[in-house]
């Protein structure tokens, strides 16, 4: 009998495992809070104006639609019952129920804020499109709002962002915020007058981009200081409200945006599964991909905590979910036909970062270093190449190049729905500068 297989998640793990379940003796059901693919590494260029949301975001019934065995829910998994193997899926009209002989969860992570309300309150996450058009909207807003603000102190804390984290996220941010700031709006805001908008990196650790060679590390934080970027190294933050941000050494910069960059934690949908968790809320895998102890449920990408032949945790990057999401769904289809699963083995083809304009750092294969033009070249062509779409393609690289020849970032719309700006003001949890998560923020999640 054709096995059910139900994906929860199609992010990188779900949908390369659909995709290498599509046209096998498999019936699939795809289930996604979003009914899109999102391309999380240019989700920074939507928050700073670069590019539109829909440019890096792809229908998930179009990719499939020639696939008539992968099936696609919209809808929320609000359960996961591992012993009578079914997950209950909260759509926006009714709660379904549906039964699976496999189960593949790739659900990725959510952002951690270490357990700080403070900073799940007032800081913004980068995790999803809808969160990056906050971002958006939030900077655009503040400008305005910095032109008839007269006082100097307060205009420069309107201007002011702070970017948590030095891992590539953190970095890209904080440089295209930059650039976003000082070379696009600067000129559209003369009533600013001398004000300079600054953008400030937080790092705990000692060194960005930890991961990274020293020569590296070295050359991304001279890169990005040589943009104008302030980097604080040896700080956390520990707390903020709308108008400031706390650093552990007692520090409080004034600024009414922090981008949370630092940190991430497993999808909660990891508790359902009844296993002693691992390091970020990771659940513990064999090799084969198939949880410890929970028969027939699959686990990849961010959710999943497995060891490399050092002993170190694969890495949530983009190409460990789609490696892991192809082999859970060929371990299935290698079990259906009775021959022994596989174990995972991870091609690494190497990390990069791009830090601005003409500056990025790449390390490849793990062992050749690139820095600066060259770096950034290679950058733009694998993100290029790798996002889904020849549509997306096309329209992403005519925004790049008019970006890059006119210091112009097009996509400067403050879009708010008017129905959900009204939740925000009735129930007050608008905070003074917008920070404060707002009602159109939680109707976006
Ligand atoms: C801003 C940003 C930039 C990044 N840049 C890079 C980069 O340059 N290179 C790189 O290698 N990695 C990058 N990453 C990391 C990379 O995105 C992740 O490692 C990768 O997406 C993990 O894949 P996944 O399938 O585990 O989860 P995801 O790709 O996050 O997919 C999870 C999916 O599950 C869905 N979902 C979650 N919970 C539920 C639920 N309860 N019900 C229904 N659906 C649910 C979500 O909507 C989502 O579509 C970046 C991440 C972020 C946030």
């Amino acid at each position: 009998m054709t096995p059910n297989v139900v994906i929860i998640g199609a992010g990188f793990g779900g949908l390369y495992a659909a995709r290498r379940l599509a046209n096998k003796p498999a019936n699939v059901l795809l289930i996604d809070r979003h009914n899109h693919h999102t391309f999380t590494p240019l989700l920074y260029q939507v928050a700073t104006c670069g590019l539109d949301p829909g440019e890096i975001a792809y229908p998930l019934r179009g990719i499939f639609r020639h696939e008539s065995n992968i099936h696609f829910q919209l809808g929320e998994v609000v359960e996961i019952n591992a012993a009578e193997r079914f997950v209950l899926v909260q759509t926006d009209s009714h709660m379904q129920r549906h039964a699976y002989d496999y189960l593949i969860i790739a659900a990725g992570s959510v952002t951690n804020y270490f357990g700080i309300d403070t900073l799940a309150q007032f800081a913004f996450g980068l995790k999803t499109l809808g969160e990056a058009v906050i971002l958006r909207n939030h900077i655009l807003k503040l400008f305005e709002r910095a032109t008839w603000i007269e006082d100097a102190d307060h205009r420069q804390a309107l201007t002011t962002f702070v970017v948590a984290g030095g891992g590539p996220t953190g970095l890209e941010t904080a440089g295209a915020l930059h650039e976003l700031s000082n070379h696009v709006l600067q000129k559209e805001y003369p009533e600013l007058g001398h004000i300079r908008p600054q953008v400030i990196l937080v790092e705990a650790g000692q060194d960005l981009l930890a991961p990274f060679p020293k020569d590296l590390r070295e050359a991304a934080r001279r890169q990005l200081e040589s943009l104008g970027v302030k980097v604080l190294l040896g700080k956390s933050i520990v707390g903020c409200n709308a108008f400031e941000v706390h650093l552990s050494d007692g520090q409080v910069i004034e600024a009414h945006t922090l981008v949370w960059a630092a940190g991430v934690r497993a999808s909660p949908l990891a508790a359902f599964l009844g296993v002693s968790l691992k390091q970020g809320g990771r659940v513990p895998v064999q090799p084969t991909l198939e949880a410890v102890g929970v028969d027939r449920v699959y686990v990849v990408g961010d959710m999943a905590f497995l060891e490399d032949p050092q002993g170190k945790p694969y890495p949530g990057l983009i190409p460990v979910a789609k490696q892991q999401g192809m082999l859970a769904a060929q371990n299935i289809l290698r079990r259906e036909a009775g021959d022994t699963p596989r174990a995972f083995r991870y091609h690494d083809r190497g990390t990069m970062a791009t830090i601005g304009r003409s500056r990025a750092v790449a390390w490849i294969y793990g062992r050749i270093p690139l820095s600066g033009y060259a770096a950034w070249l290679g950058w733009l062509f694998l993100h290029l190449v790798t996002l889904m779409g020849f549509r997306n393609r096309l329209s992403v690289f005519v925004n790049w190049v008019w970006n890059y020849l006119t210091f112009d970032h097009a996509v400067r719309i403050i879009l708010e729905p008017q129905s959900s700006s009204r939740i925000g003001e009735a129930d007050g949890s608008a905070g003074e500068n917008g920070r404060q998560k707002t009602g159109q923020e939680r109707q976006l999640k």
